[in-house]
């Protein structure tokens, strides 16, 4: 089972590539940057802390997705896209953890994933699947006059908000009521903003620090809170589950995949 890995000098990159050589099942078949980065020509080994594997990162995508049985893709938006049209015409497993995509962007997932397997998560934890979970029963289970808040915190790095698992904890609030997150978003209040609307899902978000990703669900209601709250310690989870995940869709036939699936939830 070859596993690559795009951005391969990121944050998510790293740890990706130790989990892979961690792994027993799976042989780490190179990774990948994008052109010009200063990182690209470096031993893998080297790169991540480890020592040197005879694998350099490269700027080469289609010779990865050639050689790889699926990739795993913690990048950007627009690099996620690409990858998805590569994988899709060389039938590999595409992995995407990538946030900050638009409806438009999952539209592309989608229809790429009509010709290979796709597992999309905003958060690659145990923890966060099983917290969606339970949101959407609580959601179900108590009335409109119970007001939802998701709050979440990351560290002083991240580029986009409300963090892609604070916005997935949304849905899964907004599909326990039945209703689109879309219509019942509120997550800019600023200034005069008049008192909240019946039925809205807002959202909060902090940054700072080295915060890895705390994620916390209100319930309100006169009298009443209930919270459910995750907290990450280390991005390991997300690499965790990221291999985990590509071990499982790699000869799954085509489709767009969560974690749900994979966890077989
Ligand atoms: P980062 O900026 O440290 O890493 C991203 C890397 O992708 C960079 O090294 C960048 O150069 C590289 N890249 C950009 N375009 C590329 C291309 N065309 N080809 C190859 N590499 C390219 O960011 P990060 O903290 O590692 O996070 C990356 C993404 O993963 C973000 O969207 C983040 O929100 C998300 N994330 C998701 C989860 C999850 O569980 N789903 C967990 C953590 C982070």
């Amino acid at each position: 089972m070859r596993i690559g890995i795009v951005g391969g000098a990121g944050r998510m990159g790293q740890m990706l590539i130790r989990e892979v050589a961690a792994t027993k099942d799976a042989t780490l078949s190179g990774a990948t940057e994008r052109p010009g980065a200063g990182a690209v020509g470096r031993d893998l080994g080297t790169l991540v802390g480890l020592e040197p594997m005879g694998l350099t990162l490269t700027d080469d995508a289609p010779t990865l997705f050639a050689n790889s049985d699926a990739v795993i893709d913690f990048t950007s938006p627009a690099a996620t896209l690409a990858h998805a049209e590569l994988a899709a015409s060389l039938r590999t497993a595409l992995i995407v953890g990538t946030t900050g995509l638009s409806s438009d962007d999952h539209a592309k997932l989608a229809e790429a994933a009509t010709r290979t397997p796709l597992v999309v998560s905003a958060n690659f934890s145990l923890g966060v699947t099983l917290l969606a979970g339970l949101v959407r029963k609580v959601a179900a289970t108590l009335g409109p006059d119970w007001d939802i808040e998701v709050l979440e915190m990351h560290h002083r790095h991240k580029v986009d908000a409300p963090s892609g698992t604070a916005l997935a904890l949304g849905r899964a609030a907004a599909a326990g009521r039945g209703v689109a997150l879309e219509d019942v978003k509120d997550a800019v209040r600023d200034g005069h903003t008049g008192a909240r609307r019946a039925g809205d899902i807002g959202f909060a978000t902090l940054r700072g620090g080295d915060v890895v990703g705390d994620h916390t669900v209100m319930f309100a209601t006169d009298a009443e809170r209930l919270e459910l709250t995750h907290k990450a310690g280390s991005r390991a989870i997300f690499a965790r589950g990221a291999v985990r995940a590509a071990l499982w869709a790699a000869g799954k036939p085509a489709g767009l995949y969560s974690m749900d699936d994979v966890l077989g939830l």
